[in-house]
C-alpha cells in the first residue's frame, strides 16, 4: 500500500466513511457514538471512543493499522497500554488478532469505506513537486482558516525555542542574564557564523566580562582573543594593543581560544564580516549591563530596538573590515533588519520562554505583540507563500510561515495540517 497510516486515521478522524453501516469481520454492526481522540503520542491511536457494536456500549481505545499483522509487527501484543482497545481498524485484515484472555479483537476494515478519490488527492498532494505540496491548492483555502493555522504553529515554535531556552537555563543553573548573553551571541552571528559566537559564548562566559565593564578595550580584547583573532601580526596600534591586553587577561583566567578557521567570511557582504560583528557585540556588552533585566521592563518596541543602535563602537572600525585591511564608508552600526532580526529570534523567544517558565503571562503576550508589530522576514521561504497569495504581514507570519515548512510541508505531514485537512476533505 502506497500511503501512510496516517491516512487512515485522517478517515477516521474525520469520519469519512460518511452515513453507511459497518460492520465487524464477525457481521456484528458497529455504530460510531464518538471516534475518540486522536493521540499522536504513544499508545493506541485514539483514545476514550464509544461505540455501539451489536447491542453493547463498548468505551475504550481505537488502534488503526494498514494490515491487522501490524499489531505483531509493533508488538503490542506484549503492551498494556493496547489492552483497552476495542477496535481494530484495518486497511487489509490479513491475519487475526488475539487480546491477552484469548479473545477475538474486533476488526474493521477500512479499504472501501470511504470515497477512491480521497486516497487520490491525497497521493497527489503528497507527491507533488511543488515547492511545498498544496502550493497549487493553498489559495483555495479561506484565509481564516490559514490564519488560524499559523497562529498555532507559532506558539509551537514558541513553545520550541523556549524549551532550548529551558535547558541552557538549567545547565547555567538559573542564571537568566547569562542564559540569554549565550543565545543573543549566537543571534550576532546570523545565519552563517551562529555556532562560533555560540561556541565563543560558551568560551567566555558573561560573568568573566562583567568584571571588566570599565574598560571597553579589556571588552574588546577578550571577545576578539576568544574569537582567535588576535593570534597574529599586526601593522595598526589597536590590534596591537588588543593583543596586549588578551595575553594578559589569557594567562589570568587559563583562557583558551576558538579555532579561528571556525569563522566564515565567504560569500559574505563585508558588513556581515563575523570580525565587524564581533565589535558591535563587544560594544553591545559594554554599554548595556543587566541587558536582561532592562529587555524586561521596556515595553516599547522602539525603545527595545534603541538598545542595539548607536552602539559605542571602537572608531577603529569606521575604516575597517578586517584587522589587517583597510576599508572606507564601513557602516558601523548594526542596520535595522539586523536588529529586527535579533528582536524576532532572541528577544521575543526569551520574552516567551521567561513568560511560560515563571507562570507570567504578560511576558508570553509581549512576545506575541512584539512579533505582531515587527515587519515579516523576507526570505526565500517566505516567498514562496507571499508568491501564491499567503498574507504576511508581520513577523508573526513570517515565523509562523518558517516552523510551517520545516515542521510541516517539508515533512509532508499535510494531514496534521488544517490547510491539508481543507483541501482533502470533500
Ligand atoms: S503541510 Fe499544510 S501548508 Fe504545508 S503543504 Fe501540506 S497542506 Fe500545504
Amino acid at each position: 500500500m502506497n500511503f501512510p497510516e496516517e491516512f487512515l486515521h485522517f478517515i477516521w478522524q474525520f469520519k469519512l466513511y460518511g452515513n453507511q453501516k459497518l460492520y465487524t469481520t464477525t457481521n456484528e454492526i458497529i455504530e460510531v457514538i464518538q471516534q475518540g481522540m486522536h493521540n499522536k503520542n504513544a499508545g493506541p491511536d485514539f483514545n476514550n471512543a464509544k461505540l455501539k457494536v451489536a447491542d453493547a456500549i463498548w468505551v475504550g481505545n481505537i488502534e488503526i493499522h494498514i494490515r491487522s499483522s501490524d499489531w505483531l509487527l509493533h508488538q503490542h501484543q506484549f503492551d498494556n497500554a493496547y489492552e483497552n482497545v476495542i477496535l481494530h481498524v484495518v486497511y487489509e485484515d490479513d491475519v487475526p488478532i488475539y487480546r491477552k484472555d484469548g479473545t477475538l479483537l474486533p476488526v474493521l476494515i477500512i479499504k472501501d469505506l470511504y470515497p477512491p478519490h480521497l486516497l487520490d488527492s491525497y497521493q497527489y498532494l503528497i507527491n507533488s513537486v511543488n515547492l511545498f505540496p498544496c502550493e497549487k491548492q493553498i489559495h483555495e483555502v479561506d484565509k481564516f482558516i490559514i490564519n488560524g493555522f499559523l497562529s498555532r504553529v507559532l506558539i509551537e515554535r514558541l513553545v520550541q525555542k523556549s524549551m532550548e531556552v529551558e535547558e541552557k537555563l538549567s545547565l547555567l543553573k538559573g542564571d537568566w542574564d547569562e542564559t540569554f548573553y549565550h543565545f543573543l551571541a549566537k543571534s550576532f552571528g546570523f545565519k552563517v557564523n551562529a555556532i562560533p559566537m555560540e561556541i565563543l559564548a560558551q568560551s567566555l562566559p558573561k560573568q568573566l566580562l562583567s568584571k571588566h565593564l570599565n574598560n571597553p578595550l579589556q571588552i574588546e580584547a577578550l571577545i576578539f582573543g576568544q574569537a582567535g583573532f588576535l593570534n597574529q601580526k599586526f601593522t595598526h596600534e589597536y590590534p596591537k594593543q588588543l593583543k596586549r591586553e588578551y595575553l594578559f587577561l589569557k594567562k589570568k583566567y587559563s583562557l583558551k581560544p576558538i579555532d579561528i578557521s571556525l569563522w566564515k567570511f565567504m560569500r559574505m557582504r563585508p558588513q556581515n564580516f563575523p570580525t565587524l560583528r564581533l565589535a558591535q557585540f563587544a560594544a553591545l556588552i559594554y554599554a548595556s549591563n543587566h541587558l536582561f533585566s532592562k529587555i524586561l521592563n521596556i515595553k516599547n518596541v522602539q525603545e527595545l530596538s534603541q538598545l542595539f543602535a548607536d552602539l559605542p563602537v571602537n572608531p577603529f572600525w569606521k575604516t575597517h573590515y578586517h584587522f589587517n585591511k583597510e576599508a572606507q564608508n564601513v557602516v558601523q552600526q548594526l542596520g535595522k533588519s539586523s536588529i529586527d532580526h535579533i528582536l524576532i529570534n532572541t528577544l521575543s523567544v526569551f520574552l516567551f520562554a521567561y513568560g511560560k517558565t515563571l507562570d507570567q503571562y504578560q511576558f508570553v503576550k509581549r512576545a506575541i505583540t512584539l512579533l505582531e508589530i515587527l515587519p515579516p522576514e523576507n526570505n526565500s521561504i517566505t516567498k514562496q507563500y507571499l508568491n501564491v497569495g499567503v498574507e504576511v504581514n508581520n513577523a508573526f507570519n513570517s515565523q509562523a510561515l518558517l516552523q510551517l515548512k520545516k515542521m510541516y510541508c517539508n515533512e509532508k505531514k499535510c494531514l496534521n495540517c488544517t490547510i491539508g485537512i481543507k483541501i482533502l476533505k470533500p
